[in-house]
């Protein structure tokens, strides 16, 4: 029997009636655009955040974009994040007009390396966008000392951290808003695409909700250019259920982990890894290190373990982002984190049988 990265189908077996019904509520009202199953959702998920606001959008993507315009940001400017991610942090840095600024990742957690900001900090720099990657948050003491010191605000990219705390505080506590994504396979996942911003800013929430609708002040007066960023319905109404279930969901996922840090420790074909201290990690994904990763994913597949790699490429080797002639050596840490991550399967689903066969494969 194959064991899959990731299997999304019983867990949508499992809350099937609940979700139809939601979606058949929707379907009756017509609320299709927006309306009350979002702003349902957005309360729940406020709260669950524990923030003031969550703002309901189209995607992950258009969260990010929708907050950096929300700031200001314009060509000409820099934001400075991690080239270690998925390449949606840094489009939205481009969809500004704006310069992406890469630094370094920290060899530990791989998320941004609070030290490399400072150098990286021009006259020109309007935000700062550390990831929370693979489900663990990224060092924000230091990183937001640092903001502060020279006022630049932070933007969390929180699209894999649903959940995941810092010193018992989740994304968007610290920068001035986070950004999450509902895409299917993150913990959080809608049926279909959507995203949300977090806030504590009352005027943040206010531009980021005009932007999303058309910079509509009201109906057909609109006072700024915004575009269609709205979040369905339906998704409003699916995530308002599964958001019932979102902690056990992560727990079982720490409990998989659990296992798989237990019978491969002492096993030297993998790099495990490691929950910084002050940090929860909800393990939206399950990242060793090898070296020769390629290879080492061709055998468990043969063995029927299918693994995922987040990500082969780090963004500033990719073909998009040629024009900033950023070089292979300039990143040392992500590159090789890229080089030899590999994602073993991973989702809330997985039976601890399943877990022992991905152990017994690898060793
Ligand atoms: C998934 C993801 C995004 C983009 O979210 P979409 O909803 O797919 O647009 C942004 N950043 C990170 C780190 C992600 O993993």
């Amino acid at each position: 029997m194959e064991i899959p990265f990731l299997d999304l189908r019983e867990q949508h077996q499992s809350i099937e009636s609940e979700v139809f019904d939601a979606i058949h509520r929707v379907y009756e009202k017509t609320a299709f655009a927006g309306g009350p199953f979002v702003e349902e959702f957005e309360e729940n998920f406020a709260r669950f955040c524990g923030t003031k606001h969550a703002i309901g959008v189209g995607s992950g993507t258009d969260a990010l974009w929708l907050v950096l315009l929300a700031l200001g940001v314009k060509p000409g400017d820099e934001v400075i994040t991690v080239p270690n991610t998925f390449i949606a942090t840094v489009e939205a840095i481009s969809l500004c007009g704006a310069t992406p600024v890469f630094i370094d990742a920290e060899p530990v957690t791989y998320t941004m390396d609070p030290e490399k900001i400072e150098l990286a900090i021009t006259s020109r720099t309007k935000a700062i966008i550390p990831v929370h990657l693979y489900g663990q948050m990224a060092d924000m003491d230091p990183i937001m000392a640092v903001a502060k010191r020279h006022n630049i605000p932070v933007l969390e990219d929180a699209a894999q951290a649903h959940g995941s705390d810092y010193q018992g505080k989740r994304a968007g506590s610290f920068g001035i808003a986070a950004c999450y994504s509902f895409y299917p396979g993150k913990n959080l996942g809608a049926c279909g695409e959507a995203g949300a911003i977090v806030t504590n800013d009352d005027n943040l929430a206010d531009v980021v909700k005009k932007l999303r609708d058309h910079g509509q002040q009201k109906k057909y007066y609109h006072s700024i250019v915004g575009t269609n960023g709205r979040m369905d319905g339906i998704q409003g109404a699916v995530l308002n259920v599964k958001l019932k279930y979102i902690e056990e969901w992560n727990n079982q996922r720490i409990a998989h982990a659990a296992l798989y840090h237990e019978l491969l420790s002492g096993c030297e074909k993998v790099v495990l890894p490691k929950t910084a201290e002050g940090r929860t990690h909800i393990f939206h994904l399950f990242v060793v290190l090898n070296e020769n990763r390629d290879s080492f994913i061709e055998e468990l597949a043969n063995k029927d373990v299918k693994c995922g790699i987040h990500y082969p490429i780090s963004v500033h080797l990719q073909d998009a982002y040629k024009h900033l002639s950023y070089k292979k050596g300039d990143f040392p840490v992500a590159e090789m984190n890229a080089d030899r991550c590999v994602s073993l399967p991973m989702f809330p689903e997985l039976r601890r049988e399943q877990v022992e066969t991905v152990v017994k494969s690898i060793i």
